[in-house]
């Protein structure tokens, strides 16, 4: 059974981990096709045997098709002097992502139509793409943009939109029942640290955790393009959709604001109440948001054709903060300390899955005498024996077969963990026992 204690030690250990991972990954030109994508899935199989799929482009997908794969050398924009005012190599988010190739002369005016900046922000480049429409582009800070003179300026695009194919890794651990567990990121940003780099290395340091354990639901990591990647992998994998029971979508998991919980579609499944639980019972500061159908790929998880119940565990949710998609999304915003912080509330939130279960009182009539029973023995002598003394009181009353250990303990506000340490207690006093319809 899964065991989320994880010392402070292993945390810190992790968060570092995390970090340094996404420090390799950033300089990373990703797209939601390509080599920058591939360089990424090969980095994440040094530490895990993750499974990495091609799909031709071309292939239909539900009402999409696989784009061409888009790929890039080189880019730069030059002055009469011939000197580099814009350098793709410096910063690759100084390209707008998926340009078709270019190499000519422009005067200024003409430049302008294909550079973006961000006014309110004049010294960040921000992060633009241009996946489904042909266009070149390039993105700079503001304030460089207000000082290029009238001038001549080569642009050149060194890039190549051809066949190829869509990259995406798959990582699956058994257990032993075949319900699944979805845990599913995007990679298709490029040297973006919290969105989408701390998914990316969250799900990697967790699916190592999970590996190592013995577990009762099968786990599925999918490290996909986003939307384009979500739908082509549900596309070619319906009946394997069937199976998902719960599911979270990673990202935005390294800044140092509160935590958000997007609910699935259905908003009262068991990951939305699992979720809700942990956050609120822990006094971990959070929102909850209801489902909306924008985001990220828990809009093609939760559409009506599927429905799955997959929730979007975030810290601040995109478009919430000022650094979201621009240069400011840097290693400097993101911190070792945070990611460790996340990646504890996922292995909160998976052991609630793992040992939520229905249990039913065979003592039912009347209150059965607990000392008589040993159960004091059993729960004292810690810090926490007083609330494990009223977990017990409420499990013994609400396990008529119809509430499940997750239920009680969202009835009593009595954090989970307690709960199932004390019905476990009660198991031994031969006073519950698992309730099998
Ligand atoms: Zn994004």
């Amino acid at each position: 059974m899964l065991n989320p204690d994880i010392n402070k030690t292993e945390l810190n250990k992790a968060g570092n981990g995390m970090y340094e991972l996404i420090s390799e990954l950033y300089p990373f030109c990703r797209s939601i096709t390509g080599n920058g994508v591939r360089q990424t899935l090969d980095t994440l199989q040094k530490h895990i045997p993750l499974q990495i799929n091609e799909v031709p482009a071309g292939t239909k997908a539900f009402d999409w098709e696989v784009p061409r794969e888009w790929n890039i050398k080189d880019a730069f924009i030059k002055n009469s002097k011939g000197e580099k005012i814009i350098d793709f190599r410096k910063s690759n988010l100084h390209v707008l992502n998926y340009s078709i190739p270019v190499n000519k002369k422009v005067n200024l005016e003409e430049l302008k139509k294909h550079v973006f900046t961000l006014p309110d922000r004049p010294d960040w480049v921000p992060y633009r793409t241009s996946y489904y429409q042909e266009n070149w582009g390039f993105c700079m800070s503001h304030n460089q943009l207000n000082g290029l003179p009238e001038d001549t300026y080569e642009v050149f695009i060194d890039s190549d939109l051809t066949g190829g194919s869509l990259t995406y890794g798959e990582f699956f651990i058994k257990g032993d029942i075949k319900d699944e567990v979805l845990l599913s990121t995007h990679i298709c940003h490029p040297s973006l640290c919290n969105d989408n780099l701390s998914g990316i290395a969250l799900l990697t340091f967790l699916s190592k955790i999970l590996n190592k354990q013995s577990l009762k639901y099968s786990y599925r990591f999918l490290f996909i393009p986003g939307t384009i990647g979500s739908i082509v992998w549900l596309s070619k994998n319906e009946d394997t959709a069937k199976r998902i029971k719960h599911g979270l979508v990673a990202t935005l998991l390294g800044d140092d604001s509160d935590f958000t919980y997007k609910k699935s579609r259905t908003g009262n499944a068991e990951i939305d109440l699992a979720a809700e639980h942990y956050l609120k019972s822990t006094a971990i500061p959070h929102k909850t948001v209801d489902f909306f159908p924008y985001g990220y790929d828990e809009r093609q998880y939760c559409s009506p054709g599927f429905n799955l119940p997959v929730g979007c565990l975030t810290r601040k949710q995109h478009g919430e903060f000022p650094e979201y998609h621009t240069s400011a999304d840097n290693m400097d915003f993101v911190k070792p300390g945070r990611l460790a912080e996340s990646l504890a509330v996922y292995l909160e939130i998976l052991n609630i899955l793992e040992h939520n279960a229905t249990y039913i009182n065979l003592n039912p009539k009347c209150e059965p005498q607990l000392g008589r029973r040993g159960l004091y023995e059993k729960i004292g002598g810690t810090n926490e024996t007083q609330t494990m003394q009223l977990a017990a009181l409420w499990i013994l009353n609400m396990s008529d077969g119809k509430n499940s250990l997750l239920d009680i303990a969202i009835k009593s506000g009595i954090e989970f963990r307690i709960i199932k340490k004390s019905a476990d207690a009660l198991i031994e006093c031969n006073l519950l026992k698992r309730y099998e319809i």
